[in-house]
């Protein structure tokens, strides 16, 4: 399996498209998560709440700004730029939440590749689940 590099994969998450192949969406719509990659065959979250921690990182992060905005008193001394700079970070934090969710899903993606769990074959899979290309499967590797 060839090896996607750190930023492609991540670019590819904020463009909302599979980290692996770069084809398939992450999402019909705005943010109805899909399952699995329509080109690759790469399922994107093998179980619930997998890529938890890094959309809850890539959120607490927009929200670090807005704290450390109040932190260091622009409120005070400056509210206009104050309300400007809070309501563009409201704005970030709703407008990018599928582009963040997207690297969420990417960077889950990268840790399992770099893993390499022998029970998480992150290679393609045909529909029936079977690996299509590699090994016979995961017990093949002991
Ligand atoms: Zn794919």
């Amino acid at each position: 399996m060839p090896t996607v590099p750190v930023r492609t994969a991540v670019w590819r998450g904020w463009r909302k498209r599979c980290p692996q192949c770069g084809q398939g969406t992450l999402y019909t719509g705005w943010a109805r998560p899909v399952n699995r990659c329509g080109v690759c065959g790469l399922v994107y979250e093998r179980n619930q709440g997998d890529t938890w921690f890094f959309t809850i990182m890539g959120d607490r992060l927009a929200i670090g700004v807005m704290i450390g905005l109040l932190y260091f008193g622009v409120h005070r001394s400056r509210p206009v730029v104050f309300l400007g700079a809070f309501a563009a970070a409201v704005a970030f934090v709703i407008l990018t939440a599928p582009n963040r969710w997207g690297v969420g899903t990417a960077l889950h993606y990268l840790a399992r590749v770099h893993l390499d769990d022998a029970d998480d074959p992150t290679r393609p899979t045909d529909a029936a689940g079977s690996l299509t290309s590699g090994t016979d499967g995961p017990s093949s590797r002991e």
